[in-house]
C-alpha cells in the first residue's frame, strides 16, 4: 500500500497494493480494494465501497452510498451524486427530508464498467458490468451491461467487449475484432439495450 505523504486517508480499510495519490481525501467509513489507484484531488465519502482493482483517476468524487465493484475504471472529473432532488439541508423548508437517510439514492457500478472522464452520473442508478459511459456523458437512467452511452441525457449508441473494443454486430451476434470473443443475441435483440441485456446471459464465458 502506497499513500502519498499529502493524502489524508481516515479509514483503515483500505486494500494491500493500493495506491493513494496526492490530496486525495478519504473518508471514515470508506472501504477501498486492493491493488486500487486513487488518483490526486479525490474525494471519498463515508459509505463508498470501492471493489478490488479499480482505477479512479483524479478529481473525481464519490459520494455515500456509492458502490465501485472490481476492475472498474473512472476517468478523470467523474461526479457521482446521491440525492435525486436535493436542497440544502440548512436550508428550514427541507431541514425534515435530511433527518434520515431516506433521501439517499444509491448507485452502484458494476464488474469491469467504464466512466470517461467528466461523465456526471445522477442518482440511485445502476450501470451494468462492462458498460462504457463516453466522456462527458450526464447518465440519466440505469445503463445496461455491455452497452456504451453518450450525451446529456445519456443514450445507448452500441455494444462493447470485455476487451473495451467496440462489438460488430452481425446477424444474431456480435463480434470482438479485438480478442475475438463473440456474443450471442446481437442484432436478433432488436434494440441495443436489449442487445446488452442478452449479453449478459447468453455471451461465451471467460
Ligand atoms: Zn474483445
Amino acid at each position: 500500500m502506497y499513500i502519498h505523504p499529502t493524502a489524508l486517508v481516515e479509514t483503515p480499510h483500505i486494500g494491500e497494493g493500493t495506491r493513494v495519490w496526492a490530496f486525495a481525501h478519504v473518508l471514515p467509513g470508506a472501504t477501498i480494494g486492493k491493488r486500487c489507484n486513487i488518483g490526486d484531488h479525490c474525494f471519498i465519502e463515508s459509505g463508498v465501497v470501492v471493489g478490488d482493482n479499480v482505477t479512479v483517476k483524479n478529481g473525481c468524487m464519490l459520494w455515500d452510498g456509492v458502490t465501485i465493484e472490481a476492475g472498474v475504471f473512472i476517468g478523470p472529473g467523474v461526479v457521482f451524486t446521491n440525492d435525486r432532488h436535493p436542497r440544502s439541508p440548512r436550508l428550514a423548508d427541507a431541514a425534515g427530508r435530511y433527518v434520515g437517510r431516506d433521501w439517499l439514492a444509491e448507485t452502484v457500478v458494476r464488474t469491469g464498467a467504464s466512466i470517461g472522464a467528466g461523465a456526471v452520473i445522477l442518482p440511485g442508478l445502476s450501470i451494468g458490468e462492462y458498460a462504457m459511459v463516453a466522456a462527458g456523458a450526464v447518465v440519466t437512467k440505469d445503463v445496461a451491461a455491455f452497452s456504451i452511452v453518450m450525451g446529456n441525457p445519456a443514450a445507448a449508441v452500441g455494444w462493447v467487449c470485455r476487451c473495451g473494443t467496440r462489438l460488430r454486430v452481425e446477424e444474431g451476434r456480435a463480434v470482438c475484432g479485438a480478442c475475438g470473443r463473440e456474443f450471442e443475441g446481437g442484432a436478433a435483440g432488436g434494440t441495443v439495450r436489449r442487445a446488452a441485456e442478452d449479453a449478459v446471459h447468453k455471451l461465451t464465458p471467460d
